[in-house]
């Protein structure tokens, strides 16, 4: 063959190639999101209103779970699962004229984010957090899961392996976690520390919108796997 043939067939080698490969990728990712299509799956973005969260100079927790939570419902809504978010803007679910401590009224606001799960009757319920340490070395994001529930174990597994794929910037396991909403919703539950703002790099990184994006996405691809593995059954996901 001439040069120029040679150079044409490699081009059409490498364009079929290509072709092949996106053509495997689709339909992997268009399989696995039929499995969210009929989910209900409930997110609580962590704090809001006078509950800030962990902050650090301008980087504000209640600020980054609610951006974060809002890319995550709408990745989720676009593969057709039913997304209930606890709050969609900077409140901390508390009628503004609530006569008592700010510890009652902290307590008040997470009971309120689980009433409202749990009157949904969802499948899944994600609570999204930073992390926060009075050491600036700490980085890494972590999936907590109830710790009496084999399912949230198995969707804080997903998404905790999801990220470690996807972001490839923590060694970090899921862990069983002691938190108020994740023990009193009915439904699997896991609370994602999506990073440490107390880490300058990663605390710079979670104001980045398209870091919140990768995030959000790597989020919703553990959920979409975990709810893959549970394909086959048909029952409902009990605790
Ligand atoms: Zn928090």
């Amino acid at each position: 063959m001439q040069r120029k043939q040679v150079k044409i067939v490699v081009c059409l080698f490498l364009l079929l190639t290509f072709m092949v490969i996106r053509w495997e990728n689709k339909t992997e990712t268009e399989l696995m999101v039929y499995n969210v299509a009929s989910k209900v799956i409930v997110i609580d973005p962590g704090h809001g209103g006078i509950d800030t969260g962990a902050t650090r100079g301008n980087i504000i927790e209640k600020d980054i779970t609610l951006k974060m939570s809002q890319k995550l419902a709408s990745e989720l809504a676009a593969a057709g699962a039913a997304v209930i978010m606890t709050r969609s803007s900077d409140t901390d679910l508390v009628e503004d004229n609530f006569k008592g401590s700010y510890r009652e009224r902290h307590r008040k606001g997470l009971s309120k984010r689980v009433e409202k799960a749990n009157q949904t009757g969802a499948d899944l319920f994600v609570s999204i957090h930073t992390n926060a340490d009075p050491n600036p070395r700490w980085s890494g994001a972590q999936t907590f899961y109830h710790q009496q529930s084999e399912e949230s174990k198995k969707a804080a597994e997903a998404i905790q392996s999801e990220i470690k794929r996807l972001l490839k910037n923590t060694k970090r396991d899921a862990l069983a976690g002691d938190y108020f909403v994740m023990n009193n919703t009915e439904m699997p539950a896991v609370l994602v520390e999506v990073g440490f703002i107390s880490n300058y790099k990663e605390g710079k990184l979670l104001t980045d919108e398209e870091y919140q994006k990768k995030m959000a996405h790597a989020i919703c691809s553990g959920i979409v796997k975990y709810f893959a593995s549970e394909s086959g059954v048909n029952e409902k996901a009990k605790r």
